[in-house]
């Protein structure tokens, strides 16, 4: 990659700016006046502040999203609904490069994987629910009661949105939530996390840009305990979508329960990566290290527990410790950096607490690549083999660069499926083979929101979620606009 960092001193510049809250239209400091500040992981530096909104804005958003929801935005056709979605995208391409920088700044994270991967996927989510703003629609219906009817559904906005997104892809989150939802008809209000509120801030800047009519997208920017908590139990809000940790989703299964709120669940995850006998060993390894190593092992779905069969044990694993040997991690900015910081000094802690643990419950260290120096906040990419099913290394979801490898000399598909589900998670699972059969057996047999077969990745069309403790329903796809509506049966005698 090029040395290349256009983009950068705008992204620095928007970063100090006098940031408030966006609420009907209007950009306002919090009702309180209070700020927080956001800082660089990768060197720690202060970057800015921005408004810590609390129940009194929440109430302001909310009123304001009804308000728009009973007014102008309902009457707007779907295809202008496309059209400003569009826009959004097309605005997004054009300060690309600028956001990719913002988001390198706020989360730490390699700025090549911001470039390639985050702004991009942003785009095409946009671009993809953008195309069903005028495909969404109901069905007629026969019915076989007594009487002759006309039957049929029709497929209505959910109402007033809360969405409450984590930190570790901060602007393709909000924008994967932000996009079905507005193509279906709804008023949003969103919430990024404290640690990352920067590229929702130039989110909101563009969505004002676009032009949507007032209250229908309200950011505020703040914490968990206050303007989270006060989204997520307001009786004005109808649905909340929130991607995070299981303990925060109970919190909101709990309080959604007030008025009966609508809500959808992206948890965390403890992602299996199966390798059969007769796998590419060299491309499995590389998929094993990506699956991990990616945004420092920062993602839900990261493949955390690789499982390879006895007879290639040695080769992959050799293969993914090469490779974690070889990953250059440092500061994001940094264009020879492959991994990034993880967030905070916090989430390091627990991350090197994690491996500690795992050592001395008796897992080895089999591989652990260099960490950088510097003030960062670096977590070296490790390997752990010898693990049981019962370390809290192999149990629990880390979220960083940490891997638990395990061998298996059982062919039997049923018992293969059956340690790989062997988990409280179920958001996905990737199988290494050649063997057609064996590959779509164990998609079947595998309890997971997602199998992939040789390779990883994620598509705005492909539906995404987790079974058991990994979420409620879906996003992305078909699925993921529906969760915005409310379907309707509407019959009349004839
Ligand atoms: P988190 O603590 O659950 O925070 C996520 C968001 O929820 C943040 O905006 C947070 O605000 C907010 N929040 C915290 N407490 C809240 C409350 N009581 N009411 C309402 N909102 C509240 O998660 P995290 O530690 O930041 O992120 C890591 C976790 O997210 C991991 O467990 C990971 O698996 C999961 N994750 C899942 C997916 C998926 O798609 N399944 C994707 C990415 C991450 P603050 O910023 O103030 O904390
Ligand atoms: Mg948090």
């Amino acid at each position: 990659m090029s040395s290349d960092l256009s983009g950068l001193e705008a992204a620095r510049a928007f970063a100090q700016g006098a940031h408030r809250l966006f609420i009907d239209g209007q950009w306002r400091p919090a009702l309180s006046g209070k700020t927080f500040a956001t800082h660089n992981p990768g060197d720690g530096a202060l970057l800015g502040h921005a408004a810590s909104a609390e129940a009194a804005d929440v109430d302001l958003a909310v009123a304001a999203a009804r308000a728009a929801l009973d007014g102008p935005w309902s009457e707007i056709k779907p295809s202008e609904r496309a059209r400003l979605l569009w826009r959004l995208s097309d605005l997004i391409e054009k300060h690309a490069d600028e956001i990719a920088a913002l988001e390198t700044l706020d989360n730490g994270k390699p700025l090549r994987d911001a470039r390639l991967f985050d702004v991009p996927h942003a785009i095409e989510t946009l671009r993809y629910n953008s195309g069903w703003a005028t495909k969404l629609g109901g069905e007629t219906i026969n019915l076989s009661g007594p009487g002759t009817w006309h039957a049929y559904t029709v497929r209505e906005p959910v109402g007033v949105v809360a969405q409450i997104v984590p930190w570790n892809a901060p602007f393709a989150m909000a924008v994967a939530k932000v996009a079905p939802a507005l193509a279906a008809g709804c008023a949003v209000i969103l919430k990024p996390a404290e640690e990352t509120p920067l590229t929702a801030l130039r989110l909101a800047t563009l969505i004002e840009e676009v032009g949507f009519p007032k209250g229908v997208f309200s950011l505020l920017t703040g914490f968990g305990e206050t303007a989270g908590a006060a989204l997520v139990e307001h009786p004005g809000v109808d649905k909340v979508t929130f991607t995070g940790s299981t303990e925060v989703g109970r919190i909101i299964i709990r309080a959604a329960a007030g008025n009966f709120k609508r809500v959808t669940l992206e948890l965390g995850g403890k992602t299996p990566v199966i390798v059969l006998p007769d796998a590419d060993a060299a491309r499995a390894a590389e998929g094993a290290a990506r699956s991990i190593f990616t945004n420092a092992g920062q993602i839900c779905n990261a493949g955390s527990r690789l499982f390879v069969h006895q007879s290639l044990f040695e080769r992959v694993v050799e293969g993914v410790a090469d490779y974690a040997g070889k990953l250059r991690v440092g500061p994001g900015l940094d264009p020879e950096t492959q991994m990034g910081p993880v967030i905070s000094d916090a989430q390091k802690q627990r991350v090197s607490g994690y491996i500690r643990a795992g050592v001395e419950q008796g897992a080895t260290l089999r591989a652990q690549g260099a960490a950088a120096a510097g003030p960062g906040f670096f977590v070296p990419p490790t390997i752990l083999t010898q693990t049981t099913p019962e370390m809290s290394v192999v149990r629990e979801e880390i979220f960083g660069p940490v891997l638990c490898a395990m061998s298996f000399g059982d062919e039997d598909l049923d018992q293969i499926a059956r340690t790989a589900n062997a988990s409280d998670y179920g958001l996905g699972a990737v199988v290494w083979t050649n063997n057609l059969s064996a590959a779509h057996r164990l998609a079947r047999k595998l309890k997971a929101g997602t199998v992939r077969v040789n390779g990883g990745g994620l598509d705005p069309a492909l539906p995404f979620g987790g079974f058991k403790q990994s979420g409620w329903g879906r996003e992305n796809g078909r699925e993921g606009i529906e969760a915005y509506t409310e379907v309707k049966a509407v019959a009349m005698a004839v």
